[in-house]
């Protein structure tokens, strides 16, 4: 990665600080969950909430007691189980891709291996593996492993381009301009309440600018100063509660 950027450090400092100052510090469980129920996890999340896909992951969980059994089960069978999360053949298929490629690379079937690497040959690891992306491996870094790395949502996407901190066109080229000028430190919370932000006040269609705690620092030209839409907080993340 490129050297970092002090002032862009910054800026990034003082956006997270107004943040954790309007929504906290979000919550972590004391115990981070392994890299391959992780990684499972995040597949179902793909388009949907994070209620269905935790209702979805329960499902795997009650049914298959080890990544073994996951693996040896049919894949119709695992599509039965997490159609909950929907995209059930998609996510199926991902899940088998995924278990079969690290049976294939070590005698057991968990990721334990990766947690020696660093983040780079980590992000090179697990997008090697079929139907994994950038998203998904950097979410097991950072809700896992807890690197300092942000994964990029549409959410994440969406409000870094509106308050310009990143001028990019997909969330992969977001992931790589914040990941290359991330403060220390604050991977998780930044990444947790702009996720929030996102779902409750920068809207898609129309941010409520008039509360957001961003207003005096955010160089989105469209902003909405009208009466905001109240949106019920929805602060529920998957990868904190497995
Ligand atoms: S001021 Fe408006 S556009 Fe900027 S981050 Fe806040 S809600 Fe989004």
């Amino acid at each position: 990665m490129n050297k970092k950027s002090p002032t862009l450090k910054k800026k990034n400092r003082q956006v997270n600080h107004l943040l954790v100052n309007h929504y906290g510090i979000p919550f972590r469980p004391k115990k981070l969950p392994n890299p391959a129920d992780a990684l499972i996890a995040t597949i179902l999340s793909q388009n949907t909430n994070d209620n269905n896909s935790y209702k979805a992951y329960l499902n795997l969980k009650r049914r298959y007691k080890s990544l073994d059994k996951l693996a040896e089960a049919p894949r119709r069978e695992i599509e039965n189980t997490i159609k909950v999360a929907g995209l059930g053949k998609q996510k199926s298929t991902a899940i088998k891709a995924f278990l079969s490629t690290i049976k294939k690379r070590g005698d057991n079937i968990n990721l334990n291996y990766i947690k020696k690497m660093n983040d780079a040959d980590i992000l090179t690891e697990l997008t090697s593996i079929k139907g994994v992306g950038v998203k998904t491996a950097s979410c097991v870094l950072l809700f896992s492993l807890d690197r300092n790395v942000c994964p990029v949502d549409t959410h994440v996407h969406r409000t870094l381009n509106r308050i310009g901190i990143v001028k990019t066109k997909t969330p992969d080229k977001t992931f790589a301009q914040i990941n290359n000028q991330l403060a220390d430190g604050i991977a998780h919370q930044f990444h947790t309440n702009l996720i929030k932000l996102g779902r409750e006040i920068c809207k898609p269609s129309t941010p409520s600018c008039t509360i957001c705690p961003l207003l005096k620092v955010c160089s989105f030209k469209k902003k909405n100063l009208n009466k905001p839409l109240i949106t019920k907080n929805n602060s529920f993340l998957l990868l904190d509660s497995i």
